[in-house]
């Protein structure tokens, strides 16, 4: 059975990088018929930030992603966060212990410092603790046994170390980068267990992912680095057999692609990089702070996901819309991109026009009067529906039906300019006079019968409708630019068109 898991840390809010990760996870899952969930790594208390947890539980929830097992709905290998873990994890550092593969070592803080200021005045590129440089610190493998014994009755404080081989090709074949050969020497001693006996990020991932039957590892490329360090602790506990299968996804690009898209691009760059509004406080002042969100900004979630499908996956095809269940049925690992993924605004706001602009009329309708009327307007159900209907096309988010509306609440206060002076003139005013007249006598007020009573008033005075249109357009809302017109006369209705009209004209 395919077991997936999302490990995300309640470090701030998740950004748009880690709602994708999660959106691969989910996709695969379902495609092939397996579990995915989601597990908090919170081995850090140090990086705790509250509400963090709560965050991403909404923003998965707001984009349909959906747990089989999570902290919240349990599952059969609960805890599901690692802080809740804690016991778990000793038995394993123990075990690396006593095979040989890990270590103590009482280094002080300041000793670290030391051997670090030490490699650096001998001009070592990457000071490491690693196999070379472990020989100099106080640790097990260089005190005595009984030293090390003493030490440890005496509650000196300890960390356990990987014990990392000094020559040694370690690979593993990534799903999306293929083989990854990394050497040994390249890794340091990395820390298991801290000196609080809390477990690092790299020893509970690992044995939680292997408790809980995980099948592949999913993530985002800035843990492509550990990998190696993760596939020598699955060999060292003995689990290397039923080792998950590692995918690493692409990186993320600023819109000009310039670097990596970071959390603190989004207000700076004027789109959201988080999927819901997050109030933080910023990390030097401590000032409170609002980042915008996806959802907050109108974004529709079907929309924000088809979106983060594409950054850095394609089905193949032309085919740019999918629903949830399509991306679910055209998913494959084979199709995410090694390349990074460039983030476009202008892609997610066009998708969202496509999926505001597919819903039904009376959805749009019923939204227009709420927002309507929470600005003091007052508009009938049949009305709401024509007018989302005509403006529905000039709007990328829902609060733009609102605003598009206005035209049918307010009689021109101004008139363009531009339009005025090219295309304004007597025989012109004289048209629409005559067309103002006969408008309230219409009785079919459709737009195609307020288009023939125009045509035919014009013919009467012997001018092209080309001649006419715009100012006529200009006359009604004032604007040079908008909507059909013939709706707008429609929805307006005859006494209302005549009396703008005549308003224009006088
Ligand atoms: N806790 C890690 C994170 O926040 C998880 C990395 C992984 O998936 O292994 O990204």
């Amino acid at each position: 059975e395919v077991r997936v898991r999302f490990a995300p840390s309640p470090t701030g809010p998740l950004h748009i990088g880690g709602v994708r990760t999660a959106l691969y996870n989910y996709l695969l899952a379902r495609k092939l018929g397996g579990k995915m969930l989601l597990r908090i790594e919170d081995t850090d208390q140090n990086r705790f930030v509250p509400g963090a947890e709560d965050y991403i539980r909404q923003s998965l929830e707001w984009c349909g992603i959906q747990l089989d097992e999570s902290p919240w709905v349990g599952g059969p290998h609960a805890p599901y966060r690692q802080s809740e873990r804690k016991p778990m994890y000793r038995q394993y550092a123990q075990q690396l212990i006593d095979n040989g593969y890990a270590y103590y070592a009482f280094d002080t803080p300041e000793e670290l410092d030391a051997m670090r200021a030490r490699l650096t005045a001998a001009k070592v590129p990457n000071p490491q603790y690693n196999s070379i440089t472990r020989a100099q610190m106080r640790n097990s493998l260089t005190l005595p046994a009984e030293e090390v014994a003493q030490l440890l009755e005496a509650g000196e404080p300890y960390v356990i170390r990987l014990k990392v081989p000094r020559k040694e090709e370690v690979r593993f074949n990534d799903l999306i980068r293929g083989w990854v050969v990394v050497h040994s020497s390249s890794i340091d001693d990395k820390v298991l267990m801290k000196s609080d006996g809390m477990p690092t990020y790299h020893l509970a991932n690992i044995v939680d992912d292997h408790l809980m039957e995980i099948t592949h590892v999913i993530r985002g490329e800035e843990w492509l680095p550990s990998a190696p360090l993760h596939v020598l602790l699955y060999r060292y506990l003995g689990w290397e057999s039923t080792m998950p299968q590692f995918a690493h996804l692409p990186l993320l690009l600023k819109p000009d692609g310039t670097g990596k898209l970071s959390k603190r691009d989004g207000d700076r760059l004027g789109f959201p990089v988080f999927p819901l509004e997050w109030h933080g406080k910023d990390a030097e002042t401590g000032e409170p702070t609002v980042s915008s969100g996806y959802r907050e900004s109108g974004y529709l979630p079907e929309a924000f996901i088809n979106f983060l499908a594409f950054l850095g996956w394609n089905p193949g095809s032309t085919q740019e819309l999918f629903t949830m269940d399509e991306l679910v049925e055209a998913f494959t690992i084979e199709r995410v991109s090694k390349s990074p993924a460039r983030f476009d605004q202008n892609k997610v706001r066009w998708y969202n026009e496509q999926y505001l602009r597919a819903k039904p009329d009376a959805e749009l309708a019923q939204y227009l009067v709420e927002s309507l009327q929470a600005q003091g307007q007052e508009l009938d159900a049949a009305k709401a529906e024509q007018i989302a209907a005509l403006v529905k096309e000039r709007a990328t988010f829902p609060t733009d039906l609102a605003r598009e509306a206005q035209l049918f609440f307010q009689r021109p206060s101004s008139y363009d300019e531009q339009v005025i002076s090219k295309k304004w003139n007597a025989q012109v005013a004289g048209a629409l006079a005559e067309f103002a007249r006969e408008l309230p006598t219409a009785a079919d007020t459709s737009p195609e019968a307020i288009k023939a009573l125009l045509t035919q008033v014009l013919e009467r005075q012997g001018i092209k409708i080309g001649q006419v249109l715009q100012a006529l357009r200009v006359a009604v809302t004032g604007a040079a630019a908008g909507p059909d017109l013939m709706h707008i006369m429609s929805i307006l209705g005859p006494q209302e068109t005549a009396a703008r009209l005549e308003q224009a004209i006088s």
